[in-house]
């Protein structure tokens, strides 16, 4: 059966307020907001907002029960018995920077952590933060010609001193998706944890992370089609029970005296503050409506999008294609340089036809020194994506190349 992206794309606002020549090629930076996402965060906004966790009038005591429901829906897409192992933040940033600081406290000087070339400024920068302050050593795990992680760096990489391996799930720039099995073998083997960086995988179909074997999984609500301004970190139960929190404030605590405070239990201990509740419950909803599609159908879909995108690339003269030539483990997140077109130029020219690509170096500048390159241009595609896009894409391209070589 064909996968109808028109019905998709029905269930998205943006597309009725725009015109026919808008192709939106971006979703790897923003997804769009699903109907079901924007609707629950307007009700919620507009009908039932209150703080939660606080009062117990009954509108607040109902704004706490749709967060509380809103975390169980996240954990269900997640494949998480207890919902109690899901944060709520503000995204993958936040979630990584969470965990930097609260696993962070537990490394001592010469301890390390497995990055890789693949990794976003995300997964880096909180990384070097704690080296500055616990001086661990940070390894660094490089990529193939492909794009992809280089697995039989492993061994070398990974040595009896490695307390963390994180990495992405599925990377921003070259599409590759992680072989999450050898990490958490070559983890297990030393004794160290998992963190994945999933802001791009996640919005690709329900996950089962217990059954992954990672220990925790960041990742961001705007890139599941929901509202911007949330996301999730989920640490296994008997590691996130051991972490200090993060950031202090409101609802984190059990007793505050300014002698000393007692901090609450997971999650509360690490949600300091009014959270992002609207966010949180468009979230949710999102979570719930992704769940509901049919995800042999969507990759298959995407993938055959991404064939035509690989496909038409390679027919144009000089482009090079940063990630894996076939469509095995991989997303429809592609990446190109054209030789004598700069990627900015590329994307402004792109951009007056309707055309959305993202172009730069995607907070990934440690992957474009290995690729010896400064930036590229890059397509990403969701289930709304359809031919028209493609065709607009590469007919856009032709006439961009002409113009600028
Ligand atoms: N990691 C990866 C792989 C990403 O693609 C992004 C977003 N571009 C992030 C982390 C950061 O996500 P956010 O900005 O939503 O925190």
């Amino acid at each position: 059966m064909s996968f109808d992206a028109g019905a998709i794309r029905a269930q998205f606002p943006i597309f009725a307020h725009r015109s026919s020549g808008f192709h939106y090629l971006d979703s790897a930076a923003t997804g769009q907001i699903c109907r079901p996402a924007a609707e629950a965060l307007l009700a919620f906004e507009t009908e039932n907002r209150a703080n939660v966790k606080r009062s117990i009038y009954p509108l607040a005591e109902a704004a706490t029960e749709a967060f509380d429901q809103a975390r169980a829906a996240l954990a269900a897409y997640l494949g998480v018995a207890d919902p109690d192992e899901v944060i709520v933040t503000s995204g993958t940033t936040l979630g990584i920077n969470l965990f930097a600081h609260a696993f962070g406290q537990s490394l001592a000087e010469g301890d390390e952590v497995v990055l890789s070339e693949l990794e976003h400024h995300s997964n880096i920068v909180p990384w070097q933060l704690l080296r500055e302050r616990q001086g661990i050593v940070l390894k660094v795990l490089p990529v193939t010609a492909e794009g992809r992680l280089d697995l039989e760096q492993l061994e070398r990489v990974v040595t009896g001193r490695c307390r963390l391996i994180a990495l992405t799930h599925a990377s921003n720039v070259t599409g590759a998706v992680t072989e999450v099995g050898r990490i958490v073998e070559a983890a297990r083997a030393v004794g160290a944890r998992v963190l994945l960086d999933g802001a791009q995988r996640a919005p690709h179909g329900p996950l089962d992370l217990p059954a992954l074997g990672v220990d925790a999984y960041a990742l961001s609500g705007h890139k599941m089609f929901g509202p911007t301004g949330a996301g999730a970190l989920w640490v296994r139960r008997e590691l996130l029970d051991a972490l200090p929190p993060f950031l202090g404030g409101g609802e984190m605590i059990s007793r505050v005296t300014f002698a000393a405070t007692s901090y609450a239990a997971a999650p509360h201990r690490f949600e300091a503050g009014t959270p992002p509740i609207g966010a949180a419950i468009g979230m949710a909803a999102a979570a719930g409506w992704l769940a509901g599609l049919d995800w042999q159908a969507a990759a298959r879909h995407e993938l055959r999008l991404t064939e035509r995108i690989l496909d038409g690339l390679g027919q144009l003269p000089g482009i090079r294609i940063l990630g894996p030539a076939g469509l095995q483990g991989r997303i429809g997140v592609i990446s190109f340089e054209a030789e004598g077109a700069h990627a900015h130029d590329l994307c402004h020219l792109l951009g007056a036809q309707g055309v959305c690509l993202r172009g730069g170096h995607h907070c990934a500048q440690p992957l474009m020194d290995a690729f010896g390159l400064v930036a590229t241009a890059r397509a990403s595609l969701a289930p709304y994506n359809d031919d028209a896009d493609v065709d607009a894409l590469l007919t856009g391209l032709e006439q961009a190349l002409a113009l600028l070589r």
